[in-house]
């Protein structure tokens, strides 16, 4: 994807370019952050429809309205699903969305988050305190690195939960589409662990989704794609891609394994409810066709 804010007449429009010859373009009331880091090019804008946006060389990364569409499902599927998280490796994720929902879950007491660019980091809290506000709990262990790097030195089997929330493989995430790399990730989980990865959407990137899915085929003896609904995403939708090593996820006792989780945060969620868990793993028949190629 390529994308880029600029000024159409006396209007400001986000634009992204994708999948080559679609424009998704985005109304503006105006821009208040512009930076470069040594990875990315980090802006901060105020959209008419989306509220406020976070912007990634021209992508939006994050959009107030319905971020949560996106956190709650790549943090709390796989943490409902497994028998008892405890120990969690974000990688990427610094606008602070994923570890926001998954500091929800009592039974986690450790969560490395590795992030490369720490100005992500750094805008997120001054401009998304909806989000970054969860740093500061003592579960949350911040690593300024890169997660290639970071998941290669990591201990083999230290993580119950190993989360990928990256952005789209052209800038400093390239590395996280990788076989080394998610290699690395499943040699970082325990025997029961499970693996969720950002996997793009079918009618953005369909290659990288179908890669991704036979990869994790030839990692894990369990492999579900699911998907959320994201309208500011060109598409509006994205799919994530779930490893498990031990138990099959489709075959827990969801009831038994989400305990009291919907009684007391079921009014503070966004998409994810019982009825959504039940089906998650539901494939629609557009995305069939992309995983068989
Ligand atoms: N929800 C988002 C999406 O799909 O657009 C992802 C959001 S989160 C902001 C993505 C983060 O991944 C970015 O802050 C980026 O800096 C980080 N990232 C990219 N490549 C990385 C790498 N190799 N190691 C660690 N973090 C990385």
């Amino acid at each position: 994807m390529q994308g880029a804010i600029r000024k159409d007449g006396t209007s400001l429009y986000l634009e992204e370019v994708g999948p080559e010859h679609s424009i998704t373009r985005m109304r503006l009331k105006k821009l208040i952050h512009r930076s470069r880091s040594p990875f990315q090019q980090i802006e901060v804008a105020e959209s008419y429809d989306y509220g406020r946006l976070l912007v990634l060389d021209g992508c939006v990364n994050v959009a107030e309205r319905d971020e949560a569409n996106y956190h709650e499902m790549i943090a709390h599927i796989p943490t409902l699903l497994h028998p008892d998280p405890q120990r969690v490796l974000v990688i990427g994720g610094g606008d602070g969305g994923t570890v926001r929902e998954l500091i929800r879950h009592p039974s986690i007491r450790h969560i490395d988050l590795v992030e490369i660019d720490r100005e992500v980091i750094a805008v997120s809290k001054k401009y998304f305190p909806g989000l970054a506000g969860s740093f500061h709990d003592p579960r949350v262990h911040v690593h300024y690195e890169d997660g290639v790097a970071f998941t290669g030195s990591a201990v083999s089997g230290d993580y119950s939960l190993v989360i990928v929330d990256s952005s789209d493989p052209d800038g400093p995430g390239k590395g996280l589409f990788t076989r080394t790399f998610c290699e690395s990730c499943r040699r970082c989980l325990s025997e029961d662990g499970i693996l969720v990865a950002q996997s793009e959407s079918p009618y953005i990137f369909p290659e990288i989704l179908r890669e991704t899915y036979n990869l994790f085929a030839d990692l894990f003896p369990h492999v579900y794609p699911y998907r959320t609904m994201v309208p500011s995403y060109p598409s509006g939708q994205i799919y994530f891609m779930l490893g498990g090593k031990k138990d099959d996820p489709q075959n827990v006792d969801l009831p038994m394994r989400t305990g009291n989780f919907f009684s007391v945060h079921g009014s503070s969620l966004s998409y994810l409810n019982p009825r959504v868990l039940s089906t998650v793993f539901t494939l629609p028949e557009d995305c069939r066709r992309v995983l068989r190629g």
